[in-house]
């Protein structure tokens, strides 16, 4: 379960980045795009840091990585 929300969570701030890409071929102004991606990515962070939490111990885990079984704070397998 983890697993889905660390992926969900990386999907989102991917999606920030891939829509500066977007914006900026199309022809928006770079800022405006950062502004919209920067916002998609930080939310992703934000979802990140509230849904990744050990269940035993409540440690945020961290948002890099793909298969973290154990709790680096506690050592519980989440
Ligand atoms: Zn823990």
């Amino acid at each position: 379960m983890m697993f889905i929300k660390r992926l969900i969570t990386q999907g989102i701030i991917m999606l920030g980045v891939f829509v500066v890409a977007i914006l900026a071929i199309i022809g928006v102004d770079l800022i405006i795009a950062c502004v919209i991606g920067g916002g998609i990515s930080f939310g992703g962070i934000v979802f990140g840091c509230i849904k990744l939490r050990c269940p035993f111990c409540h440690a945020g885990i961290p948002i890099q990585g793909f298969f973290i079984e154990y709790c680096p704070m506690c050592g519980e397998k989440i």
